[in-house]
């Protein structure tokens, strides 16, 4: 187990019957980069049963925090639903992901784009200083079904812009939207709808994507994931990862079963 820390839990949060999150203790030595995932999970007889999770705390926080799916019969996650302060989960002491801004030009705004978990790395991209020093706006999409499961609006909107460290960058540049398909609500549609309608552009005030001066974040379903990479490869984005910065980049919130 020496590739592991074992972490406890310090609280639990339920979202609703299929979301929530978790917080628990940060061994000091591990290391990561805003808008990377880990592999964490829980001992199982005498094995480990692992699966990767994004980070949801920013890199300089003592705490780590995971926003978590609950699949009914899923390994992991119908064991991990039920975690409680106190219990200890199994963290890897490697993180790795393409959702760093440092596989992203120069550019003037970011646009991250995330869907049900898939708002998870980038929790902690908005707490990063130095996403606001790279780009003018940054601009947080959450799509979901339903209302209920835009988990952390509040915190996006009410702590946030008082944080003592990032308040100031997240009130002048952060542009949070979140938009569900399947309740009323303010903001409404699939994220991709919005930006091939443009709807999405007149509503924050910013000129629709342009690959010169944009640059995006993906993460959610795969479905999502295919979706937005046609869309923005016809419009002649070019994909970034480790070996080469682009003008966007992509990871799925989850692998199909
Ligand atoms: C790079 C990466 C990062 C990930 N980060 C997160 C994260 O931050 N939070 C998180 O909850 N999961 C995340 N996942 C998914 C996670 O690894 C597990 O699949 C999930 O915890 C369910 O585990 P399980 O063993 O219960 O079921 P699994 O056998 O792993 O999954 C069963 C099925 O449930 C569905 N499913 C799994 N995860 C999700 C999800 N997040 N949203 C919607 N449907 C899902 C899929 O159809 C999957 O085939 C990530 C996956 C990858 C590849």
């Amino acid at each position: 187990m020496s590739n592991f820390n074992q972490e406890s839990v310090l609280g639990v949060h339920h979202w609703t019957d299929t979301l929530f999150s978790f917080t628990t203790t940060r061994d000091p030595s591990f290391r990561f980069r805003n808008g990377e995932f880990t592999m964490i999970g829980l001992k199982v007889g005498d094995r480990p049963l692992l699966r990767a999770y994004s980070v949801a705390s920013a890199n300089y926080e003592d705490r780590l925090e995971f926003f978590s799916i609950k699949v009914a019969d899923g390994p992991l996650t119908s064991r991990l639903q039920h975690l409680k302060e106190g219990d200890e989960i199994i963290v890897s002491r490697k993180a790795t992901g393409t959702l760093v801004i440092d596989n992203l030009k120069d550019g003037r705004n970011l646009y991250l784009i995330g869907t049900g978990t898939g708002l998870a790395p980038f929790l902690s991209v908005i707490k990063d200083p130095e996403t606001y020093d790279r780009f003018e706006k940054v601009v947080l999409l959450h799509g979901c079904r339903r209302v209920a499961e835009l988990a952390y609006g509040e915190m996006i909107t009410e702590k946030l812009p008082n944080d003592e460290l990032i308040g100031e960058l997240v009130r002048n540049q952060l542009i949070y939207y979140p938009t569900v398909t399947r309740d009323p609500f303010r903001n409404r549609g699939r994220i991709t709808d919005l930006i091939g309608s443009g709807k999405l552009f007149s509503d924050i005030g910013l000129a629709p994507l342009e690959s010169e001066h944009d640059r995006i974040m993906i993460c959610g379903s795969p479905a999502l994931v295919h979706d937005t990479r046609a869309l923005l490869s016809a419009k002649g984005f070019a994909e970034g990862n480790h070996g080469e910065p682009g003008q966007f980049v992509v990871e799925k919130a989850f692998a199909e079963r």
